[in-house]
């Protein structure tokens, strides 16, 4: 017996040594990777529930390795958070996406994901700020989306620096909503201007009278707080439907759309559309 859980014990060492060795790996190759200029961002459609009209674009981060080939950012971003590229990383998304959809023909918002990282970061503010002034696009086109865990650390300092990103012009989802530790009070007190519920829920509504619930508690939620709800993952008709009939304000999710790469010319079709 004890030599089975002595080998045991090895081989569970030697995974976590590798998955160690593997995240050095991934964070070396984070650092050469703007420069490499491997990372692109893809766009993935928001539209009204009601009208079908385009609200926005999410940028998602996409990495192109040399070697590996995709990388999914559910595997690099905590690299990246780890060992701080993340910053590099995170400001170049935002320079970008902002670039980009200031080329865009239309006044579509841009949402653009934010690691808690980034919101600790003591210059976010004026990169923010630089940013918008740099490539010209209208603050007000600017979300940030940022998850619930990202607030739980020193809640103060945060609910400064929204307010201050606030007073750029600059708008701030809730993403993932219904996933973190967040308390209904964190809702009370911070100043969002959307809530994103968790594709998690719409998965499981139609089998789960818990999820379908939760759904339906949010949409209050927003109602009452007159804060629009959209919701993630939708991918049937029939989901698209539920929403519908619920009341929520907003979709993204690949019944609606994929992430894609952008040209402006793709914009424009899908606008018109
Ligand atoms: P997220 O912010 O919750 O982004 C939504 C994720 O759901 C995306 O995965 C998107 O491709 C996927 N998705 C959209 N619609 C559907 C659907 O109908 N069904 C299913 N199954 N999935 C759908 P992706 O692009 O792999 O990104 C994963 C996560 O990585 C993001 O979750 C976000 O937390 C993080 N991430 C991506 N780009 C960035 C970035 O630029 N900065 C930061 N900090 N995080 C990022
Ligand atoms: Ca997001
Ligand atoms: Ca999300
Ligand atoms: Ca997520």
């Amino acid at each position: 017996a004890k030599s089975t859980h002595g080998e045991r014990f090895c081989f569970y060492e030697a995974r976590m040594d590798e998955a160690a060795r593997d995240r050095r790996a991934i964070a070396k190759d984070l650092w050469e990777a703007i420069k490499n200029d491997e990372f692109q961002i893809y766009y993935q459609i928001q539209k009204s529930v009601m009208t079908g009209e385009t609200t926005g674009y999410e940028a998602l981060l996409r990495w192109i390795h040399p070697t590996r080939g995709f990388v999914s950012p559910v595997d690099f971003i905590p690299v990246a958070e780890e060992c701080g590229a993340i910053l590099d990383i995170g400001e170049w998304v935002l320079r970008t996406a902002c670039r980009e959809a200031a080329s865009w023909d239309n006044d579509a918002k841009i949402a653009v994901n934010l690691s808690p990282v980034q919101l600790g970061n003591v210059n976010l503010v004026q990169v923010v700020h630089e940013i918008l002034i740099d490539t010209g696009l209208s603050p007000k086109r600017l979300e940030l989306e940022i998850t619930e865990s990202t607030i739980i650390g020193d809640k103060t300092r945060a609910l400064h620096i929204l307010r201050q990103i606030k007073a750029l012009g600059v708008t701030i989802a809730i993403d993932d909503f219904g996933t973190g530790y967040s308390s209904l009070d964190t809702l009370n007190s911070f100043p969002f201007d959307k809530i994103k519920i968790d594709r998690s829920f719409l998965m499981e509504a139609e089998q789960s009278p818990q999820s379908l619930a939760i759904i339906k508690a949010i949409l209050a939620l927003g109602k009452s707080l007159n804060v629009p709800v959209l919701a993630e993952g939708v991918e049937t008709e029939a989901q698209l439907g539920l929403l519908r009939s619920e009341g929520c304000d907003e979709a993204q999710g690949y019944l609606l759309g994929r992430p894609a790469p952008m040209s402006s010319e793709e914009i424009r079709r899908a606008k018109s559309a």
